[in-house]
């Protein structure tokens, strides 16, 4: 809560042009030894909003965690007009045992928020985060990763029917936006909820520091520091075209049909066209082999990177893409498009 330009939580303060870096009990573990979360908080001298950038929710999603210490600790935020709370690590146990969800009774921390003191483990945690880190803030971004064995392309999540988290999307400049509420108990949902208009990134495979993304995560923060007055940075940027998958837009997760090794024959990104062959699954012998192929012309956001499937396993998460934008993609991924981007 900002009190006097100060940034207060429980047991601390930090005034205007300055910056703390505190490591803040959220549980004990079974030693009794506290469990802290890593927040940096960075007052600017000059007044502004209050941010927070956070990540790992899920502990084996790398990527965003970069994204955040960067931020916090490489860029010259000697002008921030505002303030910024960095939590590059929200599910310390998750993250000390590189897995996604909580390792006490598996619980997951990101349908845990907005948390309860009386209640279970994971909802005590939330609570400590949500009402110190979070409900205090103007706006947030949450980064994630796919989950182990798949990847994302880099995109938003975002309720675009609330109108400051879709101001929120859109300043990020990512090309594709997955409109929706999100789940009960999601960090973005719930602190969208109480006024905190939230936005998920979702980069990469877990597991990962993937370079190109985090720089492209880095010039999506930028991008919207610009869009809310933060920090003395460039434009707002647009990515060159821009899709928002909302209801009216086709889109599944094509799941395999018979078990086996998948051979993928595409990349995150990429555009396919009905038919097209998206992978082939094969048994050990290579001798019967099944052709997954595209059920209509799309986007594939997600992909499998573990090549190894059961009947009923995602293989690729396809979108289908409106006409304007499918022919801008279509022109940027044929091998001359590179000069005419729009
Ligand atoms: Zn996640």
């Amino acid at each position: 809560m900002r009190d006097d330009g100060a940034f207060t939580y429980n047991g601390g303060k930090v005034a205007p042009g300055e910056t703390q870096n505190i490591r803040y009990g959220i549980s004990e573990t079974y030693l009794g030894d506290p469990v802290r979360i890593p927040v940096t908080i960075i007052n600017g001298e000059r007044d502004g909003p209050t941010a927070f950038l956070s990540a790992a929710a899920h502990g084996d999603e790398l990527n965003g965690i970069e994204v955040v210490r960067e931020v916090a600790h490489e860029w010259d935020l000697s002008d921030l007009a505002g303030t910024l709370v960095c939590m590059p690590v929200l599910n310390v146990p998750g993250f000390l045992a590189q897995q996604r969800y909580l390792p006490i009774y598996d619980r997951d921390l990101n349908r845990s928020f907005p948390g309860r003191e009386d209640s279970t483990s994971a909802k005590r945690m939330a609570a400590r985060i949500f009402d110190n880190f979070i409900a205090p803030c103007d706006f947030g971004i949450d980064f994630h990763t796919s989950t182990r064995g798949r990847t994302n392309m880099i995109h938003v999540r975002a309720n675009m029917e609330h109108k400051g988290t879709a101001r929120l999307a859109q300043a990020f400049g990512s090309n594709v936006i997955i409109a929706g509420k999100g789940s009960d108990g999601m960090l973005r949902t719930e602190a969208t909820a109480v006024g905190v208009p939230t936005i998920t990134v979702e980069m990469g495979e877990a597991h990962r520091f993937q370079r190109e993304l985090i720089d492209e995560a880095l010039a999506g923060v930028e991008s919207v520091f610009a869009e809310y007055g933060l920090h003395d940075t460039s434009a707002v940027r647009w990515p060159g075209w821009r899709t928002i998958i909302n209801d009216e837009n086709e889109k599944t997760w094509i799941r395999a049909d018979a078990g086996g090794i998948v051979d993928m024959h595409h990349e995150r990104g990429s555009l396919v066209h009905e038919g097209d062959r998206i992978c082939t699954i094969t048994n050990p012998f290579k001798d019967d082999n099944v052709t997954v192929e595209a059920p209509f012309t799309g986007l594939m956001v997600g992909v499998l990177e573990n090549p190894v499937v059961y009947p009923g396993n995602p293989l690729c998460h396809l979108v289908e893409l409106e006409e304007r934008v499918r022919r801008v993609v279509e022109l940027e991924q044929s091998p001359d498009g590179d000069v005419v981007r729009a």
